[in-house]
């Protein structure tokens, strides 16, 4: 969703960009004389070298027209006379090269020795040339209509003047002359260039240029910028400012700037003229570009970096929800549990007022197993829901992987365990699920008091749901209820010490520090010894004797309790050997067989290898299990206990009445004993011969004697208890009334003895 809030960083981008804007804008309103100034200084300095390029040219042109009427001239001279055809020839060349009209021979006194008379205004003009000079001078102006350019060159015979050749032009063919070759005249065609007599006459040179008003304006203009009223004065002015620009303004004409340049012909300048509108047009034209230009940088940026913005907020909003949400339900993830987690770690005194609880689903596996993953999604997001609804700023939820984790700060653990327990409660029941879903919480309370994490820090966060994990994996998983377990230190020294004890199994085995004990198990009917129970003993590091509950819940779950019960299996086969060389009596002897070793794939394989060659003794060899080992996977357990009892072996079931075992297992397994838990025997009211619990062992015993099984009670401590098991029915039995487990000598002179038991009533009886 689109927020106003995600605009922050485009609002930065915008005004960073409009600041930009306005002090680019600025720049160039202040700079933009300056530029301008530049541009003109451009434009003028472009306009003052080409006009002096241009002037360059004529003089070439002039000079051109002058030396080939030279070459011609010194035919002249040589020639006997005019009308030679030789001579009109060469004059001929003349007319054919530069194109002009008239070609002409005058001698000293104006006689026209060649071509047309020539008048005396224009012998007078032709005359200099008798002084030795080139002339090119304009002759004459027919009212106002075409102009006569006259060139006139000496004709040397020897060392003096014969004769002046002359050519005569009109303007407009000294312009077609002049134009030939002339790009710049061409193609520049706001620039209007002209050929100026004394600043009073003119040959207009470029085609764009209209009217002949020029001469007598720019005279006029000059006249009055300089203050001068004679052409030599101005003259003298123009040569001294070559190059200057003058404003050209007359009323009729658009205003110019205006460079003058004198030729190197007496008389004759070349004038160039710009419209003023194409100087200022073109700074202006520069800076309208300049500020598109600007415009267009700015929006092209404004674009840039509003999509960049616009990407990098995507990405920053994709990395925080790739970093700091959960995929599936959408509360926050570890990373930012870790930072709250810290957050209020910092903040709190030692730990003690903050709680961290990590809430597993139990029963999940079922669900998805029975109704589907999508089930188990759909609770895992009602939950997440309700969880979303929490607003209380001491509260901080988050999921981890496949479970939640909530956080507690100002709490104590009362307070703690009430709000889990609403939570659950909750949790129960989702819309449109039929079945129930059941939590297991691990409490822990982050005291700093820990010898291995005892500072606040965040890296405290995974050994505080450690601590949770560990109360969890406390009780045994209940997946029919919810379960709230507190952490408590010593269920880490306990998880730290089977750790160590899981390694030290073998080595222990090895230097034999493992011992098996019997327990004589007795005949109700005559108190003869009927068999007996091996049980493990470990002399931990020949310190002293542990019992069973310390190390076997740790070797069965790492598996490694197959080494035990093989280890039992072997000392008992051992002294099953013994005994019947030495004659004894032959008694059957039980060992246990953890509920583990159901899963162990090898367990028939490492059964049949053992009694190889002691096939004999098998009969008297009593495998027990655990009812609770005949719960999970009936029909396996079946299968298995099929093959061992192929093998020779007896079959008990161990500890029955305590896994919730149907009674339908008894027709089901090959069982040849029960033996009754020593919980029922606990529940015995000796005085209440016929109590419920009485008449419940009652039932068991016949229930199995339906089924040709035969019973064993556990744990007869009292005379009493067994005279009760004995008259209901009961055939064996196995407690400390009769004997605790005893070593293996102790038991081979029993059973060398071989003698009854007799009842300590008496002895009881007298006490009293
Ligand atoms: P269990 O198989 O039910 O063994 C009987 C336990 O009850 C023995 O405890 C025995 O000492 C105790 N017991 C017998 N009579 C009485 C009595 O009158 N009163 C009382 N209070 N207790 C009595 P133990 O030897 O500590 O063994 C505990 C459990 O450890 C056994 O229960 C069995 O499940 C397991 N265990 C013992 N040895 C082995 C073994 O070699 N392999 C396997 N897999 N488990 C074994
Ligand atoms: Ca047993
Ligand atoms: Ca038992």
């Amino acid at each position: 969703m689109f927020r106003l809030s995600d605009l922050r960083n485009y609002r930065q981008t915008v005004i960073i960009v409009v600041i930009m804007t306005v002090i680019l804008m600025v720049v160039s309103l202040v700079f933009q004389n300056k530029i301008r100034e530049v541009m003109y200084g451009d434009v003028k300095e472009n306009f003052v070298r080409q006009s002096l390029i241009e002037t360059e040219a004529i003089n070439k042109s002039f000079a051109g027209i002058v030396d080939a009427m030279k070459s011609v001239a010194l035919t002249l001279g040589d020639s006997k006379n005019i009308g030679g055809s030789s001579s009109i020839k060469a004059l001929q060349s003349v007319t054919d090269v530069t194109g002009f009209s008239t070609v002409g021979v005058v001698d000293i006194h104006g006689v026209t020795l060649h071509g047309d008379m020539v008048s005396r205004d224009v012998f007078q003009k032709i005359s200099g040339a008798f002084q030795g000079n080139s002339v090119v001078t304009i002759a004459s102006s027919n009212s106002g209509g075409s102009y006569d350019v006259i060139f006139a060159v000496p004709v040397y015979s020897g060392d003096y003047i014969k004769y002046v050749m002359f050519i005569r032009s009109s303007d407009d063919e000294l312009i077609e002359y002049l134009n030939r070759g002339n790009n710049f005249i061409k193609t520049e065609r706001t620039v209007m260039t002209y050929l100026l007599y004394n600043l009073s006459d003119v040959v207009y040179v470029n085609h764009s240029t209209d009217g002949r008003l020029l001469p007598y304006f720019t005279f006029n203009v000059l006249s009055q910028r300089y203050q001068v009223t004679s052409p030599a004065e101005m003259k003298n002015i123009i040569e001294q400012n070559v190059n200057e620009i003058y404003n050209y303004k007359v009323d009729r004409y658009p205003e110019h700037y205006l460079s003058i340049t004198p030729t190197q012909f007496d008389g004759w300048s070349y004038a160039m003229l710009i419209p003023v509108d194409v100087v200022n047009n073109n700074p202006r034209m520069v800076m309208g570009m300049f500020l598109v230009v600007e415009v267009a940088t700015i929006l092209v940026l404004l674009i840039l970096l509003l999509s960049y913005e616009f990407t990098v907020n995507q990405n920053q909003k994709r990395i925080y929800k790739l970093a700091y949400q959960d995929e599936v339900t959408g509360l926050f993830s570890k990373a930012r549990l870790r930072e709250v987690f810290g957050k209020f770690i910092a903040g709190s005194f030692d730990g003690k007022d903050l709680f961290l609880v990590k809430l597993e689903m139990v029963n999940r596996q079922y669900i998805t197993r029975l109704y589907g993953f999508e089930e188990t999604e759909r609770i895992e997001l009602h939950s997440a829901e309700i969880f979303r609804r929490v607003t209380d700023p001491d509260v901080f939820i988050a999921r981890v992987q496949d479970y939640f984790v909530i956080l507690y700060r100002n709490a104590d653990i009362q307070y703690v365990r009430d709000y889990i327990g609403e939570f659950l409660k909750d949790l129960e029941t989702i819309p449109g699920v039929d079945f129930k879903a059941y939590f297991v919480a691990g409490i822990t309370n982050c005291v700093f008091d820990d010898e291995i994490v005892s500072e606040a820090s965040e890296d405290r966060l995974d050994y505080d749901l450690d601590n949770c994990t560990i109360a969890i994996t406390q009780k045994a998983l209940n997946i029919r209820c919810h379960t709230i377990t507190v952490y408590d230190k010593a269920m880490r020294l306990e998880i730290i010490r089977s750790e160590q004890i899981e390694h030290e199994l073998q080595p222990a085995l090895d230097r034999g520090e493992f011992l098996v004990y019997l327990q004589p198990k007795y005949d109700l009917k005559n108190n003869r010894l009927y068999g007996a129970e091996a049980l493990i003993r470990w002399n931990y590091k020949f310190e002293g004797i542990r019992p069973p509950y310390q190390f076997i819940p740790i070797f069965e779950r790492n598996g490694s309790i197959a080494l035990i019960d093989n280890f039992v299996f072997k000392k008992v086969l051992e002294c099953q050997r013994r005994w019947k060389e030495l004659g004894y009596r032959q008694i059957p002897i039980s060992v246990n067989c953890s509920q583990v070793q159901f899963m162990n794939a090898n367990l028939l394989t490492e059964l049949k290898r053992q009694i190889q060659g002691a096939e004999d003794l098998v009969p008297y060899i009593d495998i027990e299990i655990t009812e609770s080992a005949t719960i999970d996977d009936v029909r396996h357990v079946q299968e298995v206990l099929r093959e061992i009892k192929k093998l020779g072996f007896k079959i008990s079931m161990d500890d029955f009445g305590t896994g919730y075992s149907s009674l339908s297992n008894l027709s089901l397994m090959p069982f040849d004993i029960i033996k009754i838990d020593k919980s029922f025997v606990d529940r015995i009211d000796v005085r209440k011969k016929r109590s419920q619990s009485v008449l419940l062992i009652k039932d068991i015993i016949s229930i199995a004697h339906h089924f040709n099984i035969h019973t064993l009670v556990e744990g007869i401590e009292t005379y009493e208890q067994k005279e009760i098991l004995r008259g209901l029915g009961c055939e064996y039995c196995q407690g400390y009334y009769y004997a605790k487990p005893m070593p293996l000598e102790d038991f081979e002179k029993l059973l060398a003895q071989d003698e009854c038991f007799i009842d300590k009533c008496e002895t009881e009886g007298q006490k009293a």
